[in-house]
């Protein structure tokens, strides 16, 4: 089968994610496009992208143990009163879940718990949702950064957008803002001449979220030029994903490609142990041997790019790690007076992107 994937495929699909709490399929046309030519190219379904977008059939079938609803445990840096509208767990930085909605599904996304419980939800008007954020930060003069997230804050309309920008300017301590997004991959028209005017006034840091050098097509590298010109600074995180970006020679490209158009790249994640993440995980001696070979054969300039696994305590790094039991697999992080547990993934269970996939346009 070299289709995309069929209605019936996709119907069922959609049915046992709903009833396992998992995001559904949606792709927009532009990645779609991207997909087709990637199937035609491999005559088979299952590279990079694909993986990115549509269920495999190890999606629902391979589990490893310890799998977690949410292991950075969004929920309990809830402020009350602002549940699923605000995370802050760090003393001066606070993340504003701008919207639940994505222009596209990711296959292996980290928020899926809180994103599906969000989107089951009826969540009040965006208005009232930043009357309560900016009343929480008055409150909190300590908080100086807001991360609008979401979903992906692009997915709101332009108004809402002016409307959160101009409110946290002018009527908090925030002097910071900063906003992820991976839309750019999935529907890079959202980089309109007004929104990138938008976010260089504000002078906001944007992180672009792109896993695969075939996600910087084109119309990608024309919105992030756009970007450039109003002076937005730009940087680029993204998690190494079995099966789609997990060989030294696909990140050294990313992140030469990121380098050449203008964006930073900052921090490679290490997949979170979430459930049905196991077709993307990767144990971590391999993750840490693809960071020093990464360290050994690029230039210097990208050797400040780090690995690090977002914990119910905070971002860990390697350096980090203060037990290591190889029996168990079990990790041991320690983090300013904090520990935190990792179950490793199983080596069993590793099979590494084939290279030939991986960079399939050569
Ligand atoms: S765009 Fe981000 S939040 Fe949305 S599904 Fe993908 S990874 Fe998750």
């Amino acid at each position: 089968m070299t289709e995309l994937m069929d209605e019936a495929e996709m119907r069922q699909y959609n049915e046992q994610a709903r009833r396992s709490g998992m995001l559904t399929i949606k792709v927009p046309p532009h990645y779609q496009r991207l997909v087709g030519e990637e199937i035609e190219t491999l005559g088979r379904r299952g590279g990079p992208l694909y993986r990115v977008a549509y269920p495999t059939t190890e999606r629902m079938d391979l589990r490893a143990g310890h799998e977690v609803p949410d292991f950075v445990e969004d929920r309990t840096n809830m402020p009350a009163g602002l549940e699923s509208v605000l995370i802050h767990k760090y003393r001066n930085r606070a993340l504003f879940l701008v919207t639940d909605v994505c222009a596209g599904h990711c296959m292996y996304c980290f928020r899926q718990d809180v994103l599906t419980d969000l989107q089951g939800s009826e969540l009040p008007a965006l208005e009232k949702r930043l009357d309560r954020v900016i009343g929480y930060l008055r409150g909190n003069p300590q908080v100086t950064e807001v991360i609008l997230s979401g979903g992906d804050p692009l997915s709101v309309p332009f108004g809402h957008l002016k409307q959160v920008m101009g409110r946290l300017s002018a009527e908090t301590a925030v002097g910071d803002i900063r906003m992820h997004t991976r839309n750019v991959a999935f529907a890079p028209q959202v980089l309109s001449e007004r929104v990138c005017e938008l976010l260089g006034r504000h002078r906001v840091r944007v992180y672009l979220h792109l896993v695969h050098p075939y996600e910087i097509a084109e119309p990608v590298i024309e919105g992030v030029r756009r970007l450039i010109s109003h002076g937005v600074r730009l940087y680029g995180q993204f998690p190494i994903l079995r099966g789609i970006n997990d060989r030294c020679e696909v990140l050294e490209r990313m992140i030469r490609t990121m380098d050449d158009l203008g964006v930073n790249p900052i921090n490679l994640f290490v997949p979170d142990p979430i459930n049905h993440s196991a077709p993307f995980r990767i144990p971590m001696r391999r993750l840490l041997s693809l960071m020093d070979n990464l360290y050994w054969t690029t230039p210097s300039w990208s050797n400040a790019v780090c690995l690090v696994l977002d914990t119910p305590i905070g971002k860990v790094r390697r350096e980090d790690i203060t037990g290591w039991d190889g029996e168990s697999g079990i990790i041991t992080f320690r983090r300013q007076e904090k520990t935190v547990t990792y179950h490793d993934f199983p080596k069993a269970l590793d099979v590494p992107g084939d290279l030939e996939t991986l960079l399939w346009k050569g």
